[in-house]
């Protein structure tokens, strides 16, 4: 099971906002929660931690690999789904998760299929597979985006915002969705909405202005607000 390690993470923006100020966090497998408000620093760790942005200091460790140094092979190990995932409205999904595979390097038709046609089962995107994403609502994008981001199988998933404009069904759907990946792997799901982190996650964190407030379980963090 691997293990995520963050320490001493700084980051300012050539605007001199401050992002990051020293965070440390440990992050064990299972599902985990960062709790913020907006402005609080949650993207800018999201995206340090899928090596789109490097720190100005600290370390972060995936496992044994070093996330700032080693950008490639952390990429192999880890999915990233960013608060809006860019989509081809005219595509079908059955289609266009086929062609990811492919980039993923999948090249054997045969078992792409099996594991194109899991992943949509999984997702539950099986029924509506060749229906074209621009017709998905939101929730059907967003577990689209988690079938994508699964492709590679990746230990550590990075999902940004995810609930953000999903009615209370699919809210429901998507985060159950996410802590069945967690059983396997780290997932660390950014989110300004208590709920989301309360219901489901193992461990989390409060960040705000750049700090680490508090790191608990969430039942006890909710004790100590
Ligand atoms: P959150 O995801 O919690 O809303 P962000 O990491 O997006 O927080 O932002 C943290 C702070 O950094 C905010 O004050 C935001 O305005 C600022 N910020 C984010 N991205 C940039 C950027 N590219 N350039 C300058 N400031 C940024
Ligand atoms: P978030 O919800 O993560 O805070 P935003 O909507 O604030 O995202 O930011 C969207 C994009 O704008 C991001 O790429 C972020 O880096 C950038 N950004 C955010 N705040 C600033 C800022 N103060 N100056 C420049 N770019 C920013």
């Amino acid at each position: 099971q691997v293990q995520l390690r963050i320490s001493n993470v700084s980051k300012t923006y050539p605007n001199g906002v401050q992002a990051l100020h020293d965070v440390s966090l440990d992050i064990p497998p299972g599902m985990y929660g960062l709790l913020g408000p907006n402005g609080a620093g949650k993207s800018t760790l999201m995206r340090i931690l899928a090596t789109l942005q490097e720190p100005d200091s600290g370390q972060l460790r995936l496992g044994h690999l070093d996330v700032v140094h080693q950008k490639d092979a952390v990429r192999r190990t880890l999915g990233y789904l960013p608060q809006e995932f860019g989509l081809y409205p005219k595509a079908r999904a059955e289609e266009l998760l086929d062609y990811f595979a492919v980039l993923k390097g999948l090249t054997n038709r045969a078992r792409r299929r099996e594991t194109t046609a899991a992943l949509l089962r999984q997702t539950n995107l099986w029924d509506t597979r060749r229906q074209q994403l621009g017709g998905y609502s939101g929730g059907m994008k967003q577990r689209f985006g988690v079938a994508v981001a699964l492709l590679g199988t990746p230990r550590l998933l990075i999902v940004d915002e995810p609930t953000a404009g999903l009615d209370p069904a699919e809210r429901v759907r998507f985060l159950n969705l996410l802590s069945e990946v967690g059983e396997t792997g780290v997932v660390i799901l950014s989110t300004h909405l208590v709920a989301d982190v309360a219901e489901l996650c193992t461990r989390m964190a409060i960040i705000d202005r750049g700090r680490i407030l508090l790191e608990a379980r969430p039942l006890e963090a909710v004790a100590a607000l």
